[in-house]
């Protein structure tokens, strides 16, 4: 942080303190904590379009967006009108409500790879069921997941894990026996070799290989050329169910999201983030032939009391059916001003002599403070994570908001302005020059 803040923090850090002696951390999830980044955590109190205030009345531009969700900004008017009106109808009945099924036809039209869909309350459970159900089906018991990705906190998963995991620097958690994630093979990001090794160690064995198809959750890494492409050949050859992960990156890197994108067919699809209009919503889905094997129909049990509830449903509805009506405007804005954004940020480190090294795919991305190229977890760890908590407690101080974290993803959305990505640029170039003084 900065030596001198010319913000007022003192609302937030009285916060700060009430909440510290009554939850962990003060936080109810590790990173918003500012552990790795130092400083105090501000305590967001409204938030309009691009921008958030703080309790201090301090204002900035976000780059967060709910970790995602937010995609079309805050307090989108049609989002909040169709949560306001599924309220007043009640919040909640533990039986069937009509939004399930709109959801499931606007998620469902825009993802082909999926027949049918179960809707649960995060992307941890959509990730924990989808393991799962692969097992089920392929009576196997291994699971291949990569190096710095991150699919929530199900035990089985938290191996080598990107996001908080990565942030706070630990291999994975206290509390997971060892005898939970025997079967959890964790393989380095970007190396098909790696994969064909280890089909060929547990031949027959392997239930499944899951993936973040554009990983946001060590910073953002994109697959090579042909990764994906390699996944996929080699989990059909050895009927195993190929997973995207694509909490993150569905009806972000584009409408259909990654498999869109890239032109690719998983087996099965975890989502999460915008599909729930910034409600907590998660869903997991592919064919009909895996997916009958769920509960009621077929003995994979998953349940949930508040799994598609009637408010999430309908923030999820009015998100995702804007989305789609402005997807030929919106999708090539974010690309055009998200490559503005990084590329004009990249060029002020340039001429600062401050060594960056950058990744985006559509209007997910990260500046990494090291010479790059990232590609793996590997050579994301070599990033001065220092000098990334220097920036971004300057940018902070000059009024924005990135995610406090070099092993986490920022998102540009449809409610960012060229202003918000002019006076972004001219912030960074001052942090990386008051970054030289120091
Ligand atoms: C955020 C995220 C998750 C976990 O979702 P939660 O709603 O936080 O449980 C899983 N996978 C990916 C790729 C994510 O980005």
């Amino acid at each position: 942080m900065p030596s001198t803040t010319m913000r007022k923090t003192e609302q937030s850090r009285r916060l700060q303190q009430r909440a510290e002696s009554m939850i962990p951390g003060g936080v109810n999830s590790p990173v918003r904590a500012f552990r790795s980044v130092g400083g105090d955590p501000l305590f967001v109190v409204r938030g309009k379009g691009s921008h958030i205030w703080d309790a201090d009345e301090n204002e900035y531009i976000d780059y967060i967006g709910s970790w995602g969700p937010l995609i079309l900004g805050h307090a989108e008017p049609t989002v909040l009108d169709a949560i306001v009106s599924a309220a007043c109808n009640g919040t909640s009945f533990g039986a069937s409500t009509p939004s399930e099924a709109d959801l499931a036809e606007l998620v469902l039209s825009a993802f082909p790879s999926m027949q049918k869909v179960r809707f649960v309350n995060s992307g941890t459970e959509a990730t924990m069921s989808a393991i799962r159900l692969a097992r089920a089906y392929t009576k196997r018991k291994y699971i291949i997941k990569f190096e710095g990705c991150y699919h929530g906190h199900a035990d089985p998963l938290l191996v080598k894990a990107g996001s908080g995991v990565a942030t706070l620097g630990i291999p994975g958690s206290a509390g997971v026996p060892e005898e939970f994630i025997m079967f959890t093979v964790a393989l380095p990001f970007n190396n098909l070799s790696a994969v064909e090794q280890a089909f060929q160690k547990y031949k027959h064995q392997i239930a499944c290989v899951i993936v973040e198809p554009v990983v946001g959750n060590m910073g953002c890494v994109p697959a090579a050329d042909d990764y994906l492409v390699g996944l996929r050949l080699i989990t059909e050859r050895e009927r195993a169910v190929l997973i995207f992960d694509e909490v993150m990156t569905g009806f972000r890197v584009a409408f259909g999201g990654a498999q869109e994108l890239y032109n690719i067919k998983p087996d099965l699809t975890t989502m999460g983030k915008i599909i729930g209009g910034g409600l907590p919503v998660g869903a997991y889905g592919g064919p009909k032939e895996i997916m009958d094997l769920v509960a009621p129909l077929g003995p994979m049990y998953q349940a949930g009391t508040l799994s598609g509830n009637p408010l999430a449903m309908a923030a999820g509805c009015a998100m995702l059916k804007q989305l789609r009506d402005r997807k030929a405007e919106i999708y090539p804005r974010l690309e055009k001003l998200s490559a503005e954004l990084v590329e004009g940020v990249a060029s002020g480190a340039r001429d600062a002599g401050v060594p960056l090294s950058h990744n985006r795919v559509g209007s997910m991305f990260t500046w990494f403070f090291q010479q790059g190229p990232v590609s793996d977890w590997d050579s994301a760890a070599k990033s001065d994570t220092e000098a990334f908590g220097k920036f971004f407690g300057e940018m902070l101080e000059r009024g924005v908001y990135l995610p406090p974290s070099q092993y986490e993803a920022a998102f540009l959305g449809a409610a960012h302005t060229e202003e918000d990505v002019q006076k972004t640029i001219q912030a960074a170039k001052l942090s990386f020059a008051a970054m030289r003084k120091k």
